[in-house]
């Protein structure tokens, strides 16, 4: 782009934005705190321009680290000056030396930056930022829990709230006050190497989901953060999650009504729970890069929301605007887009000399000092509202943390961990025997639970991997430390091992058949197969552990997404031996398993459990404990047929009107929200009503029955579904109840249908629970091409657990 025409967009730009203050007449998506609008106010005041600028500068640990130290982690102190003293710089991120610190290690770090900061630039302390997802992921000895994928299969909210709690909790201990979690990208492409740090592919999971990590990182309180809470960084906003090709950071084409009607609910959701900070989809939309998308940033985040928090980019991504995107010339003028469309904070993540380029674009009035003020007053109430500016709980010493933090890595914390991980694990399949088998049941009953004393082979290159049980993200950015760092940190049985421990070693043999390759996440070796199922025939039951190793980003691109040849030959040589098997996938996304899984008998997801996986395992194929996770995201069966429950009618060729099941054409492996239990439930007496009973609607339907009218309701009114679920089995069991609602006819096509409630109940053997589900009737509404909301009267069709129940929308409503 040639300068001029630079000029006429920045001058066009200029006139068009305002600087994305929120309207005061709006309410607020968080309230407004007058004590901490008057320290921004009193600290913005005493800042020069340099230093206003710094603090939109966020620099890598690595510029202040003294590389000539290859083993240990040394600040650079020339570096520190320049960084601090010469560029005010307002904010580092990421993991010294690129692994796991030890607690200490990094309150140290963080104590000394704060007070050097402080020093240099008017007494505003850096904001440290991390990627501690998953629990305190970049700390030595933290716990850490399933990841994002895995605590959306439990479908159960206290899950990701304690996850975030107990993260927030540990990193504090380390003194870090912001971290880069949760991820709501909606992971509705299986070929996306970050699908597995979503809450898979659905709306509402990600956003209630999503609601709860904020409460759970922040506290209740998003004006005051707790001494026990950190702030959370939503991303990546949005649409990241449905890259075309499927390649991380590659473009993605999804149209501003389905952005608004899906992809940025999740957003909204969580910044109205409070969520102080935002990073930003490094890939383009459309055509258009995120980071310098005006539209979008600061129209729908900062002033359709009235939203005062802050936005930070993701790595370098000012930079490829100009270095990738190429809609701009040179670094400033890519500086100057990203300001001015609503960036507060540059990752930058290198070079402070953004900090010379965006004073340059100021003095030539291509960046307007309103729109610094509005993005440092959006850094400073962040710091204010975490408190650091005035609290002494940031300038702890490793000692006092240590004291101030006993729980942390605690017994207490790994119990959980054990249990989330047994709650996020689905069961998939679970076929009777065909024939009756004197260790492991009659005829009929199926293979699982496993009884005592059952003699397993436990095969597979996750049967002894905790690697690929943690992902990425854990201790390194590929996760790729993880079977070295572990063992030295704590006692993480892996899936062989806490199998041996609860069958009893002389039960249980493990013949690894196909060995992950040292040198690429996707490559795996064959090393024993014959050896594998010499082994199978010896024993009852094969556990055979596949899927993925751990990978993050860009590195984890791959070209098929079918499970690789060598597991699949490893799979149909242990099923050749007769020996019935139970496939347990560990994987990050859905990697196509048609060929073999009509071999296993039984199917069980974990997802990525973390480090306490193998125990959560071992307990649930024996029956100390039962199976409640539900698919998050649509397993697929052919790698061409991708696609997500709530499809057009018209994508299920030849049964327009088709349901999403195992008969109809739609042919996935396993449907959004499938998983079974050692239990069985029935659902009976699906009742609904309206908040304001009328006498058209005093009548409440009955699912059971025949021909009752449909439910009239209006766009104003909150329905309230309730079910009986009943446990009909012998064993106890917890049950994800979900709401889905069909939009019958609309004037632009429904979706097939859609998870508009759920919650989850346990239930003891022959226990009832009447369970009660509501929706606001406007959230039925679907976005119209005039990007406003449109619930339409007509007809509507609810069902929960194979119950159903029809509605009927008596008048339309239009709203924003
Ligand atoms: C990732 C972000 C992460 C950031 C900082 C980027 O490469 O996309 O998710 O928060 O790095 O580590």
């Amino acid at each position: 782009m040639s300068k001029k025409s630079l000029k006429s967009i920045i001058l066009m730009s200029m006139t068009l934005i305002a600087c994305g203050a929120p309207d005061a007449s709006k309410q607020r998506a968080i309230p407004t705190d007058r004590d901490v609008e008057a320290q921004v106010e009193q600290t913005l005041s005493k800042l020069s321009l340099d230093e206003k600028i710094g603090q939109m500068c966020e620099l890598t640990i690595d510029v202040i680290t003294d590389q000539s130290h290859a083993d240990s982690f040394v600040l650079n102190e020339e570096a520190l000056r320049t960084v601090f003293e010469k560029y005010k710089v307002g904010s580092i991120l990421n993991v010294p030396k690129g692994v796991a610190q030890r607690p200490e290690t990094w309150s140290t770090l963080i104590r000394r930056l704060n007070q050097l900061s402080m020093e240099t630039c008017a007494g505003v302390p850096q904001i440290y930022g991390v990627d501690q997802i998953h629990g305190a992921s970049y700390t030595w000895g933290a716990t850490l829990f399933p990841q994002e994928v895995g605590q959306a299969a439990s479908f159960n909210r206290a899950i990701p709230r304690r996850v975030s709690e107990v993260a927030a909790y540990e990193s504090r201990a380390c003194l870090i006050p912001w971290v880069y979690s949760p991820v709501m990208d909606l992971g509705r492409q299986p070929l996306w190497s970050r699908l597995w740090e979503s809450y898979g592919e659905d709306v509402f999971l990600n956003s209630e989901m999503a609601r709860e990590a904020v409460i759970g990182y922040q506290g209740e309180d998003p004006n005051h953060i707790g001494p026990n809470n950190v702030a959370a960084c939503l991303k990546h906003y949005m649409a990241y999650g449905v890259p075309r090709t499927g390649k991380d950071r590659t473009p993605s084409s999804i149209t501003r009504r389905e952005l608004r009607e899906k992809f940025f609910q999740p957003f909204r959701a969580a910044i109205e729970t409070g969520a102080l900070s935002l990073m930003v989809n490094s890939s383009v939309n459309d055509g258009m890069p995120l980071h310098c998308d005006h539209e979008l940033l600061t129209t729908w985040l900062k002033e359709e929301l009235a939203w005062d928090g802050m936005i930070v980019t993701d790595w370098a991504d000012i930079n490829n605007l100009y270095s990738r995107d190429h809609v701009a010339a040179s670094k400033k003028e890519a500086i100057t887009l990203a300001i001015n469309a609503g960036i507060d904070m540059s990752m930058v993540p290198y070079e402070a000399d953004f900090c010379d380029l965006l004073r340059e674009a100021v003095e030539e009035g291509a960046v307007s000092m309103a729109r610094i003020d509005d993005a440092v007053r959006r850094v400073l109430r962040l710091k204010v509202r975490l408190g650091l500016l005035n609290n002494e709980t940031w300038d702890f010493t490793p000692e006092q943390l240590a004291q101030q933090f006993p729980k942390f890595a605690s017994t207490d914390f790994a119990q959980e961990a054990t249990e989330m991980a047994q709650e996020c694990m689905v069961l998939l399949k679970n076929e009777p025997l065909k024939v009756k088998n004197a260790q492991l049941g009659n005829e009929g009953e199926p293979l699982l639970p496993l009884k005592e004393g059952t003699k397993l082979l436990v095969c597979g290159p996750n049967a002894d991997n905790l690697r690929g049980m943690n992902g990425g993200w854990s201790y390194t950015w590929q996760g790729d430390r993880t079977n070295e760092l572990a063992p030295q940190m704590g006692d993480y049985p892996t899936f062989a091992t806490a199998l041996s421990d609860r069958f009893g070693p002389a039960n249980v043999r493990f013949v690894e058949g196909v060995r992950w390759s040292k040198d690429n996440f996707d490559k795996d070796e064959a090393v024993d197969i014959a050896a594998a199922a010499a082994a199978a025939r010896a024993a009852d039951v094969v556990i055979c552990c596949i899927g993925e190793n751990s990978y993050c980003e860009t590195p984890g691109n791959i070209d098929d997404l079918a499970l690789s040849a060598n597991q699949r030959q490893l799979v149909k040589a242990v099923a050749a031996t007769g020996k019935p098997v139970v496939l347990v996938l560990t994987e990050g996304r859905p990697r196509i398993i048609n060929e073999v899984e009509p071999l296993a008998t039984a199917v069980i997801h974990t997802f990525l459990p973390s480090n306490y996986g193998g125990v959560a395992l071992a307990q649930l194929l024996v029956g100390d404990a039962n199976f409640s996770g539900r698919m998050p995201y649509t397993y697929p069966r052919h790698p061409g047929a991708l696609v997500t429950y709530d499809y057009k009618p018209c994508e299920n060729m030849g049964q327009m009107a088709g349901n999403y099941n195992y008969d109809a054409v739609m042919d996935v492996q396993w449907a959004f929200g499938h998983g079974l239990s050692y239990t069985t439930f029935e659902y009976s007496n699906l009742r609904v009503t309206t908040a304001t009973i009328t006498a058209s609607n005093a009548t409440v339907p009955d699912a059971s029955a025949s021909g009752p009218l449909p439910l009239a309701f209006s766009p104003s009114d909150t329905l309230t579904f309730t079910v009986d679920v009943k446990n009909t089995g012998s064993r106890a069991g917890k049950e994800a109840v979900l709401l889905f609602v069909s939009d019958l006819v609309a004037t632009i096509t429904p979706d097939n249908t859609r998870l508009r409630a759920f919650d989850k109940v346990e239930l003891q053997p022959g226990e009832q629970k009447t369970v009660q589900l509501s929706i606001a009737a406007k959230d039925l509404a679907f976005v119209g091409q005039d990007l406003r909301w449109h619930l339409e009267a007509g007809d509507f069709s609810a069902s929960v657990g194979g119950q159903k129940v029809e509605l009927h929308c008596a008048t339309t409503s239009i709203f924003k």
